[in-house]
């Protein structure tokens, strides 16, 4: 197994190592913030996967609830290679790494041992 870092998290790190210096395992991101959970949309980016998430909105004036959605840019590091479009992932909040992207992709939820609380 490679020579990973403590993220803070219990997560398991990658059985892969990376050069990547803005990977909060192998390189010197830390991570602070949210922790929220998506589905990735695109992962066509270098190193960058777009999540997408889903909430409901309640609206008064029809009394429905509104399906809302957002996407979040997320930092995608070399060594997390398995995620693909339509994986669920869990991503955390850190330092701005791009014009979008304030957040890194740190596990794919099939692979928790254990459900990690995120914000909603
Ligand atoms: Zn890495």
């Amino acid at each position: 197994m490679a020579e990973s870092r403590n993220i803070g998290l219990d997560v398991r790190a990658p059985d892969k190592a990376c050069e990547d210096i803005n990977c909060p395992f192998h390189g010197k991101l830390s991570l602070r913030g949210k922790l929220l959970t998506g589905r990735t949309v695109s992962v066509s980016a270098k190193n960058m996967a777009v999540i997408e998430r889903e909430s409901f909105q309640y609206n008064p004036k029809y009394m429905r609830y509104l399906k809302k959605r957002s996407k979040v840019h997320a930092h995608l590091p070399p060594c997390l290679d398995n995620i693909g479009v339509g994986d669920t992932v869990l991503v955390a909040e850190t330092r701005p790494l791009a014009k979008t992207v304030s957040f890194v992709v740190v596990a794919k939820q099939s692979d928790l041992r254990k459900t990690i609380l995120t914000n909603p």
